[in-house]
């Protein structure tokens, strides 16, 4: 990380996320409609994909990849687990979020984890959660299924393999995700070797079991 994002990231990430959200939207000004306004049903303007990581280097990765990669929908980046909170409990955002990737144990700058954020998903059933982490433990599998979550991506990751990891959960309402049924871990899965039908094998070297599931990633019930 160069010191720049270092001291950016110590500054709290708020200008610095809005600049990516922003970057879209002056794009977009010209077919400008006042969604907000129209009575119609539900609003269909679920756009935004909010990140919260705590290293300003993936979150910036994460933003550059919806920007460029996944049309119809803009990146909000955060590093405090404290911002997210309040953007997602603002009144004025309800109904804009149309996923919340999050790594699942980080701790901010601020010392805080996603647990106050997770909670406060928990309650607002109907935006779509996914995760990333670098424990790919078989209490964060628990954990994200149980919050309804849709993906869990480990790290590390390239933005290449993201884009696919979000366009799956966009398009599908879920990415494929795999568990070793032996010591229960996460399975990061080589996709070159899947195309070829090789046999899938536990990513933990201890393990090294061929004994892999699907985990079963389902959209909650709207609520
Ligand atoms: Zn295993």
């Amino acid at each position: 990380m160069s010191r720049r994002s270092r001291k950016r990231a110590s500054n709290g990430q708020q200008g610095r996320s809005k600049n990516y959200g922003r970057t879209r939207k002056a794009k977009s000004d010209g077919d400008k409609t006042p969604e907000s306004n129209k009575s119609n049903g539900r609003r269909s303007k679920a756009n935004m994909v909010i990140l919260l990581d705590s290293d300003p280097d993936y979150v910036e990765m994460e933003s550059k990849a919806v920007v460029n990669y996944i049309s119809g929908y803009n990146p909000m980046g955060f590093t405090l687990a404290g911002r997210v909170l309040s953007y997602i409990s603002n009144p004025r955002n309800d109904g804009r979020i149309g996923l919340v990737i999050l790594d699942i144990e980080m701790k901010d700058a601020e010392g805080n984890s996603v647990d106050t954020v997770l909670e406060l998903l928990a309650r607002k059933k109907n935006i779509p959660i996914a995760a990333v982490s670098s424990n790919n433990t078989s209490e964060n599998i628990r954990r994200l299924l149980e919050l309804g979550g849709l993906g869990l991506l480990p790290k590390a990751f390239t933005m290449e393999i993201f884009v696919r990891f979000v366009k799956n959960i966009l398009r599908h309402g879920r990415s494929p995700a795999w568990q070793c049924n032996k010591c229960g871990k996460l399975v990061i899965v080589n996709h070159l070797d899947m195309l070829k039908m090789k046999p899938i094998r536990c990513t933990d070297r201890d393990c090294n079991s061929t004994d892999i599931i699907e985990i079963k990633f389902t959209r909650p019930a709207k609520g």
